[in-house]
């Protein structure tokens, strides 16, 4: 295993992909740290970025991705890393932002020997980064990279403990804030009968429809992979399916982004007349000034890192209860984490409040909520 330390500033010199030229990166951002991994045995290529700790160590997903090129790769893991430093703060835990995306086709590359070798990787991190699962990684996955660290969550609960996977609690956390859009923009938390197209029929997607369809909303659906749209087609029979460019300009109430980022750009957001965006995607909107025109166009964008952080809730649980050091003063147990997803319509209600007032888009409005937590919270220069 050859790992290389690709920080910011001070450790250039130590670079090995000199091209990669992290700090160059328009989402660079004053990231603390990038790592880089690679192993010719278990064919492991895989970045980690850490962020921000002002807070506490960095917490976030493990991403496994068929990046076209190394820049996209090293791209998409320093705004994940970014958005987690945004996500943790929001939520109210003292936990930095990080990310780790491992570079191939999770449906042809991933082994076990490739997943341990990852946990090796982490392991080497020493605790400066906590991952827990993401697209293309799964439950079992976060089990087999547990082989080589304890630095990883989402594992399955140990009798009376926290744990488990929490896809189910990442949709959750997006139905509740959902009705909390649904009741700023109708006045209503109801979602029966309003028209919702989810885009990307994945883990998130499809737990998001279970829940969708049993409070009576009328679900449209897309998605690029063929058998992500056969396992809906059985399990909700009446959703109808979209092709993938067409989901933009449909007529329905909310658009809710689960697939990948930058799915709100320049060429979707002219065709897209939805009262609401609310979805579970990392990174929806593909540069800042499309907050501004989604608010230009009256359509109500609940800024993805507030309403997706059903996740980082659930193994934050884990993780403080297996570290044995509750930061609340509520006992952690799944009751009160249901209750802290259930508060993320709150914070929706935050930002969109602070949006108004201010006279700012409510990405932009998260933006300055956040920074406020985990920048009044910087470490004194030793
Ligand atoms: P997933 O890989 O299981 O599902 C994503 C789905 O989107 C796949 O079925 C894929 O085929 C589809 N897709 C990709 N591009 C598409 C396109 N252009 N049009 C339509 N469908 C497309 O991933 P997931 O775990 O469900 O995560 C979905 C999103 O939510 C990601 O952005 C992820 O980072 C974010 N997220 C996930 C979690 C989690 O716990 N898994 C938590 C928070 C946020």
């Amino acid at each position: 295993m050859q790992g290389d330390r690709i920080c910011g500033m001070q450790g250039m010199n130590e670079m090995k992909y000199e091209d990669l030229a992290v700090t160059e990166y328009p989402s660079f951002d004053g990231h603390e740290c990038v790592h880089s991994f690679e192993d010719d045995t278990s064919g492991l290529k895989a970045l980690v970025a850490i962020h921000n700790t002002n807070l506490g160590p960095a917490l976030g997903g493990c991403r496994m991705f068929n990046y076209r090129s190394e820049k996209n790769s090293v791209r998409d893991v320093l705004r994940l890393s970014r958005g987690l430093t945004y996500k943790n703060a929001l939520a109210g835990f003292p936990l930095g932002g990080g990310q780790a995306v491992i570079v191939g086709n999770p449906h042809v590359n991933k082994s076990d020997v490739l997943l341990e070798s990852m946990g090796q990787a982490i392991e080497e991190l020493d605790g400066a980064f906590i991952c827990a699962e993401d697209s293309g990684t799964s439950q079992r996955d976060m089990e087999v990279i547990h082989r080589k660290t304890d630095h990883v969550l989402g594992l399955p609960a140990q009798a009376g403990r926290l744990g488990g996977d929490p896809v189910p609690m990442a949709a959750y956390g997006v139905y509740c804030g959902m009705k909390a859009a649904a009741q700023r923009r109708f006045g209503s938390d109801s979602l029966n009968d309003l028209v919702v197209a989810i885009q990307g029929l994945g883990s998130v997607g499809f737990e998001l429809c279970k829940l969708l369809q049993a409070e009576g909303a009328r679900l449209v659906g897309a998605d690029i992979d063929g058998m992500a749209v056969k396992r809906v087609r059985e399990a909700f029979p009446e959703m109808v399916i979209v092709g993938e460019h067409d989901i933009f300009a449909l007529e329905g109430h909310i658009f809710a982004p689960c697939a990948m980022g930058a799915q709100l750009n320049d060429n979707s957001i002219p065709q897209m007349h939805f009262d609401i965006i609310a979805g579970s995607a990392n990174n929806q909107l593909a540069s800042p000034h499309h907050d501004t025109w989604l608010a230009d166009r009256d359509i109500l964008y609940i800024p993805d890192y507030v309403i997706n952080s059903g996740t980082v809730i659930a193994v934050a649980y884990e993780y403080f209860e297996r570290l044995g050091k509750n930061p609340f003063d509520h006992p952690l147990n799944a009751e009160t984490m249901k209750a802290h997803i259930e508060r993320i319509g709150n914070t929706v209600n935050d930002v969109l409040d602070f949006a108004e007032e201010y006279g700012v888009p409510p990405g932009q409005a998260a933006d300055s909520l956040a920074e406020k937590v985990f920048l009044s919270a910087k470490k004194p220069v030793s």
